[in-house]
């Protein structure tokens, strides 16, 4: 019995190595040369950066966890966060409502005072129970928190209006603070939040590729890379899967690659499915990469909402998870620029994109243009999932043709969810455990 799995990122590998493990037969099969997806890095002149975005190693999942620290355990850094938000120039401490003495005086007033309003309101029982993402953070946070931070940030990354966006996927995500933590940030009594994140592992060579790599050490001999696949047949009980010039017979498909690219593979879609499929919204990604001589500000990375400030929604320091991420002497910065498929930032120059972001960094006062070594851009045209208020009809529809095809979808892209390492992994590993249980 030999099962295909379409797509090598972190997802198809860990499924790999699990059903190779369990002594099944596996193919993987990737598009790119190279495998990793989302998850891959690149290292030049002594810079790793990851070209998927940076990634951090966490998870509340203490299975999970223990399987990704396993898989680097000798080449693992461990860091403590200390993560901010640019605000009005100044770095207040990340989660917002965890560094509100950080703020200038009115903004502290406004957003505990607004806070506090609607805790009695909500407590009086007059408050309407949001409908969508914005009026969530409204119900949540109030007003202060919500306009000063939550709605500006959140625009930027999803680039799409937060009244639009559907609420079913923020609680546990985004944290809910307790009303005593807000007073305590307030008045600059220290508090953390999202504090199963507060440390965080790194791989100290290699970047995070490096922990796919090593998940996909045992099963490197049976996966195919530059292998695009285009069609998927089942042929009476066997599975015929093509990427126009080759066809590799298997007796099971699992698709880790993203649902946008399984569905025209497959014949006789039906219309409403294949609708349903292309109204499922995510976001691309260019990352820039800039190397530099000297040393940044001692922060894991940072929140950026201020539009005034350009497309960049997030900046990490690389050079600050791993102390090989970068050459002795030098920093490293990684700034992020969510935008839509097909828009003006996807017709951008990678020059022109490095000249933005250099000239954010310089008005932030993050370091000097004269002491930039190295620039690169990197672009991904899948990197989030966007939930809008038609997600779960039209995911539905998709996941239900996929079963009745008797294909299973797990990963990211695939059941088109917004999992992050450790929920891939988790699905993979739950996949694994009822799958001939
Ligand atoms: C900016 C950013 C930052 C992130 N930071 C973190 C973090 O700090 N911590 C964390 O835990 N997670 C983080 N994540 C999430 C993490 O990257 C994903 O959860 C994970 O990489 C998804 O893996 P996957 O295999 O499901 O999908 P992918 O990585 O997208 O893999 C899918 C694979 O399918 C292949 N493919 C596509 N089409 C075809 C085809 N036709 N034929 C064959 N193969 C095909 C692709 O080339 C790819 O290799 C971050 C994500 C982003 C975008």
């Amino acid at each position: 019995m030999t099962t295909a799995i379409l797509g090598g990122g972190l997802s198809g590998l860990t499924l790999a190595r699990l059903m190779h493990e369990k002594g099944e037969e596996v193919i993987v099969l990737e598009a790119e040369p190279v495998i990793g997806g989302l998850c891959r890095s690149k290292t030049t002149g002594g810079f790793t950066f990851d070209t998927g975005g940076s990634h951090i190693i966490f998870s509340r999942d203490t299975g999970v966890l223990a399987f990704m620290r396993r898989m680097i355990e000798t080449n693992l850094q461990e860091n403590h966060r200390n993560t901010k938000i640019f605000y009005k120039g100044r770095f207040v401490k990340y989660p917002f409502e965890n560094g509100l003495s950080d703020l200038p005086p009115e903004d502290r007033f406004f957003c505990i005072n607004e806070f506090i309003k609607t805790l009695i309101e909500a407590e009086k029982g007059s408050l309407r129970t949001p409908a969508n993402f914005r009026e969530w953070i409204y119900y949540t946070f109030g007003k202060g928190i919500a306009e000063c931070y939550m709605v500006p940030y959140n625009e930027k990354i999803w680039k799409f209006p937060t009244d639009r966006m559907s609420l079913h996927w923020v609680d546990g995500r985004i944290p809910r603070p307790p009303v005593e933590d807000i007073i305590r940030s307030a008045i600059g009594i220290e508090t953390e939040g999202y504090t199963h994140q507060a440390v965080f592992a790194y791989p100290l060579d290699g970047g995070i590729e490096a922990l796919v790599a090593a998940i996909a050490a045992p099963v490197l001999p049976f996966i195919r890379t530059g292998f695009r696949v285009s069609s998927v047949r089942k042929s009476g009980n066997r599975w015929e899967i093509g990427n126009g010039s080759e066809v590799i017979e298997a007796d099971r498909c699992i698709c880790t690659m993203p649902v946008h690219h399984l569905l025209p593979c497959l014949a006789g879609v039906p219309t409403d499915v294949g609708a349903a499929c292309d109204a499922l919204r995510y976001n691309s990604l260019a990352c820039v990469n800039i190397g530099i001589r000297g040393t940044v500000p001692p922060v894991s990375w940072m929140y950026v909402p201020d539009p005034a400030l350009g497309r960049t929604n997030r900046i990490s320091f690389p050079s600050g998870y791993s102390r090989h991420a970068a050459p002795a002497g030098h920093s490293s910065v990684l700034a992020e620029i969510t935008h839509l498929p097909g828009d003006e930032v996807s017709g951008m120059s990678d020059a022109g994109l490095v000249n933005e972001v250099v000239g954010m960094c310089g008005r932030m006062g993050l370091f000097e243009e004269k002491d930039i070594v190295h620039t690169s851009v990197e672009r991904q045209e899948f990197a989030y999932v966007v939930y809008d208020l038609a997600y779960q009809a039209n995911i539905a529809k998709v996941r239900e043709y996929c079963a009745g095809a008797g294909i299973p979808l797990v990963g990211r892209f695939a059941q088109f969810e917004y999992l992050n390492m450790d929920g891939c992994i988790r699905s993979v590993m739950d996949f694994v455990k009822s799958d001939g249980a």
